[in-house]
């Protein structure tokens, strides 16, 4: 066991919820056997196992009366969100106004209200909805070139694709994020420029996806041309699996969990925040 407090995980039914339910138990956390779930899953499947630990759904009705209980039986529980981007909203402002604090992974919903919710509510909160650590590294390291450096590549012409399970219906955030860098940088191109490639078949030829990985990666090519052709740059980042943002959402929790005992006047943490803090194990 580490030094750190009980994590509840929503929804342990998830695969990233399962994902990272796993890698809090690994790291020697108290697993909170208790995870909130969508309206049919709960019904249907009632109790679930992580890592041989029984962990029961608690549907959306009851979650007052759960948390309650949760909340006296593991005192100072940090929980971790990892649901879907409808849901995101509501359950910040559950958890906020119950005063708990929490790591939201869960991508989308209104990122402004999101922020504006956990920053008026004074709970301890790390949002990110990117927790691989060294992508954040990288996609802040491109965001410190084009201040430091923009126009640079002033001409140049770039090409994004990235890749991803099937099931991904939008376009990547990361790769938005990265894009908005290149512009500052002096380079023309607009988001829906960005190739999505979600055909299996192209993943595993064209993009080398290993066909292990095709129900779970996140791959990304950046390639850049200078006007005359004569001079290429290709960035790279590409994850297998969910293991990195499991991993990072612990490293968040432990983080978090710091700040709380030294009550620090800043609140609400990004993933840049866990990295500046060197809070990596
Ligand atoms: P998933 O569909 O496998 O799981 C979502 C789970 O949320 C389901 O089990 C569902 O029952 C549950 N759920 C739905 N509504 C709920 C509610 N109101 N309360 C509690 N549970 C509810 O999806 P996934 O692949 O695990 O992805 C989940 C989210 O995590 C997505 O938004 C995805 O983009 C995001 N994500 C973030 C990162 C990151 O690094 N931050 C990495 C990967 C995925």
């Amino acid at each position: 066991k580490i030094d750190g407090p009980p994590v509840m995980v929503n929804a342990c039914t998830g695969k990233m919820g399962n994902a990272v339910a796993e890698a809090a138990v690994r790291a020697g956390l108290q697993l909170v056997p208790f995870s909130f779930t969508g309206e049919s899953e709960a019904v249907a499947i009632g109790n679930i196992g992580v890592s041989g630990i029984p962990v029961e759904l608690v549907p959306p009705e009851v979650r007052q009366q759960a948390l309650e209980d949760v909340r006296r039986d593991y005192p100072g529980l940090i929980i971790i969100d990892y649901t879907l981007p409808q849901a995101v909203n509501d359950n910040a402002s559950f958890y906020s106004r119950n005063g708990i604090p929490f790591v939201m992974g869960t991508t989308g919903g209104d990122r402004d209200q999101l922020r504006a919710d956990v920053e008026a509510s004074g709970v301890y909160a790390v949002i990110a909805p990117q927790m691989g650590k060294q992508v954040v590294a990288f996609q802040a390291t491109m965001q410190m070139m084009a201040d430091q450096f923009p126009g640079a590549f002033a001409g140049y012409k770039l090409e994004v694709e990235e890749s991803h399970q099937r099931s991904k219906v939008d376009t990547s955030g990361t790769a938005k994020a990265i894009v908005a860098s290149f512009r500052q940088l002096g380079i023309h191109f607009a988001d829906n420029e960005i190739q999505k490639v979600r055909d299996p078949m192209a993943q595993v030829d064209h993009m080398h996806v290993p066909e292990n990985a095709l129900q779970g990666h996140a791959f990304h090519t950046y390639s850049l041309r200078s006007p005359d052709g004569s001079v290429g740059f290709q960035f790279q980042h590409n994850v297998c699996g969910r293991e990195i943002y499991a991993e990072g959402s612990v490293d968040a929790v432990l983080f978090l969990y710091q700040q709380i005992q030294q009550q620090t006047q800043q609140r609400l943490f990004s993933m840049i925040d866990v990295l500046r803090a060197g809070a990596m194990r």
